[in-house]
């Protein structure tokens, strides 16, 4: 952590250019690494006001940090996967990734939201792409109201 803190600016920005937005992200690295090293002892917190007070870190970041490094459910991550898959699904008319979670927080058992939003990812990447979902093949496809997929996609099944 002191270590990127620390970072030379233009070094921090060169490694990670490939990442886009590499420049603020770097500016992030190093307010944010400062801050666990001298607010929070080098440690990295545990609860959601701590974390989102952290440089680059906000809502989502910070779900995946306590879901899946602590394993505390305090929120379920909305991601563009997991917003997708939510909306096809019928699980909520939301847009913004804030309410589309508070939504999905009532549906969902709290021991298994981080689980959740895995499972919408895995699915969203591998079976309901964006804009080509494989219906004829998909899993859950007598469950799927398919809101939102085109007539000529969901005719394939
Ligand atoms: S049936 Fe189609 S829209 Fe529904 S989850 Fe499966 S791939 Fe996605």
């Amino acid at each position: 952590m002191k270590d990127y803190a620390n970072a030379d600016p233009a070094e921090l920005e060169q490694d990670i250019k490939t990442t886009g937005f590499f420049r603020n992200k770097a500016k992030n690295i190093r307010t944010c690494c400062r801050k666990l090293v001298e607010l929070y002892h080098s440690e990295v917190p545990r609860t959601m006001a701590e974390l989102t007070y952290l440089d680059g870190v906000g809502r989502k970041t910070a779900n995946v940090v306590l879901g899946n490094a602590f394993n505390i459910n305090v929120g379920i991550v909305v991601d563009t996967h997991v917003a997708r898959l939510s909306a096809r699904l019928g699980l909520t008319n939301e847009e913004s990734p804030e309410k589309i979670e508070q939504e999905l927080v009532k549906l969902v058992p709290q021991a298994q939201w981080t689980l959740f939003s895995h499972w919408l990812i895995w699915h969203g990447r591998r079976r309901c792409v964006a804009r080509n979902p494989d219906c004829p093949n998909c899993e859950i496809k007598k469950l799927c109201p398919r809101i939102g997929v085109s007539k000529e996609i969901s005719a394939r099944t």
